[in-house]
């Protein structure tokens, strides 16, 4: 059986407290590997280490610095067949996802904040009669803590990571409990890129443990965190008084505004995609469908007729399109949904129940059939708490001012999918929606230059390209006069 070590000062290490968790494949149920369950103490020695070798990182010229990042990067690529055959198994995400979207998008993070910090610039004000210049130093911060989930696991495990070594901070990383394996591996090929010990280190372990021991450590100095609310708010209220700098980057509701006069045949692919890839367990997934009117009957018919096209399989096979849910804990989360949904008067279009396993191996994985609800209001839980999984509703509306009103009726504010072919519309539209992203006529179209981040209980802050370098910096102004 694998056994995962934490990275900490450059040595692999096994937990101080000798104990171990269970790590379980999720198209199979069976446990595959165990990661250490570490506590207080492999944070201390870890945040330690950093503290140690940040001297030395942060007054590295950031030339050395962006090229430990391309070398990882391209040990990313050069290792992508394992990579991507293990977020799979870690996941239950099919290998054709984790090969298309995933492992490159690792490596493009680790090489993106390679050439970020070699044009990050900073300000100078020269006021007139210039006898004075101001100018902002940007500084790295210190020890940084990078705490990420299981849905996208390398992928967002280096969108933290990356900027904030750029930036020349010390890391102590702390993937998801749930899929840990590629987070281990990229620690294995650290040394290998050229980072010194002690600059990047991993913790394994629980949320409420190594999670907890990071957030709460006093010589942390700066939390980026992505995950659900709850846990968002708890890191917020923990570090309240511990005056962190904090990114915090929460769950989701999304809403897909299908007008009438979008492209219908547009409308309906990315619409089964944005729903149900990754089996509708990304941040960014639309799970509140609205539908104009007098195309909802021929939009919700031609929806429904391709999610019941979809079957999922072993995602260890090439052409399976759906997964397996990481877990039994969250498949039951997401039934539980299904059935309080049928309790309170759904209509239940398709799906609604666990998927048939796809083969003898899978005999007792965490499969379900794609969802999709009508007949539910706004205001029902169905409609306003995170599902996370494959389970979509359908609304309908019938003025533009109804569509504005029924996606922001909502705690949350990450993104929005706006369909229409009138362009005046869709600006209209998706100005007075409240998110931090808009998707016009597409979805999960990135560039990672853009800001990334939600609003409401979707998030603080932001990521993304200077954004990111901006929050893993701290601005010091300096001020002298000229003569
Ligand atoms: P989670 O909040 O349960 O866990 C996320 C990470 O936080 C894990 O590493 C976990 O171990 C750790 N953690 C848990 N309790 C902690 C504590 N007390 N202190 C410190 N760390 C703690 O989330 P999850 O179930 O892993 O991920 C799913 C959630 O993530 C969904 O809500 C999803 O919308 C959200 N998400 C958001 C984005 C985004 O960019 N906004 C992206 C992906 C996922």
């Amino acid at each position: 059986m694998m056994e995962l070590q934490n990275l900490i000062g450059g040595e692999m290490t096994n937990p101080q407290s000798g104990q171990w968790l269970d790590n379980v494949e999720p198209a199979t149920g069976q446990v595959f590997s165990r990661i250490p369950r570490s506590d207080a103490a492999d944070i201390e020695a870890a945040v330690e280490a950093a503290r140690a070798a940040f001297p030395k990182w942060s007054s590295t010229p950031f030339e050395e610095r962006a090229a430990c990042l391309r070398r990882w990067g391209a040990l990313v690529a050069k290792h992508s067949e394992a990579l991507i055959a293990a977020e799979s198994q870690d996941n239950g995400k099919p290998v054709s996802l984790a090969q298309a979207v995933d492992i490159p998008r690792a490596q493009k993070n680790l090489e993106f904040f390679a050439g970020a910090i070699e044009h990050f610039a900073s300000e100078a004000h020269i006021p007139g009669g210039a006898e004075f210049i101001h100018y902002t130093h940007r500084k790295p911060i210190g020890v940084v803590g990078c705490i990420s989930p299981w849905n996208l696991p390398l992928y967002l495990f280096t969108w933290k990571i990356a900027p904030a070594l750029a930036a020349g901070n010390c890391v102590v990383a702390k993937p998801s409990e749930v899929t840990p394996v590629t987070a281990w591996m990229l620690s294995n090929w650290a040394a290998e890129a050229g980072f010194p010990a002690g600059v990047f280190n991993v913790v394994h372990g629980l949320g409420h443990e190594a999670g907890q021991a990071l957030v709460e450590h006093p010589k942390v100095k700066a939390i980026s965190f992505t995950g659900g609310t709850q846990t968002g708010a708890h890191i917020a209220r923990t570090t309240a008084g511990m005056f962190k700098k904090l990114s915090l980057e929460l769950g989701g509701k999304n809403p897909a505004i299908i007008f009438a006069d979008c492209d219908f045949e547009n409308a309906i692919s990315t619409t089964i995609r944005s729903s149900f890839a990754n089996q509708g367990q990304i941040c960014l997934c639309s799970s509140r469908i609205l539908i104009e009117d007098r195309l909802y009957e021929a939009f919700r018919d031609a929806l429904v007729a391709k999610a019941k096209r979809i079957i999922p399989g072993d995602p260890s096979d090439n052409t399976t399109k759906m997964g397996a849910l990481v877990s039994a804990p969250h498949r039951d989360k997401v039934l539980g949904y299904i059935a309080s949904a049928k309790e309170q008067g759904a209509n239940v279009l398709c799906g609604g129940a666990p998927a048939s396993a796809p083969n003898e191996r899978c005999a007792s994985g965490y499969f379900m059939q794609p969802t999709i609800l009508e007949g539910l209001g706004s205001e029902c839980n169905i409609n306003q708490e995170e599902i996370f999984g494959p389970v979509i509703t359908l609304q309908r509306f019938s003025s533009e001012a109804e569509a504005i009103a029924l996606a922001n009726d909502s705690d949350y504010g990450l993104a929005a999918t706006i369909w229409t072919q009138d362009a005046s519309k869709a600006h209209r539209v998706a100005s007075q929606i409240e998110s931090g992203i808009a998707w016009i006529n597409c979805w999960l179209v990135r560039d990672l230059r853009t800001p990334f981040g939600g609003v409401k209980s979707s998030g603080v802050g932001r990521e993304g390209g200077f954004e990111a370098l901006r929050f893993f910096t701290e601005p010091q102004s300096v001020c002298i006069p000229t003569h």
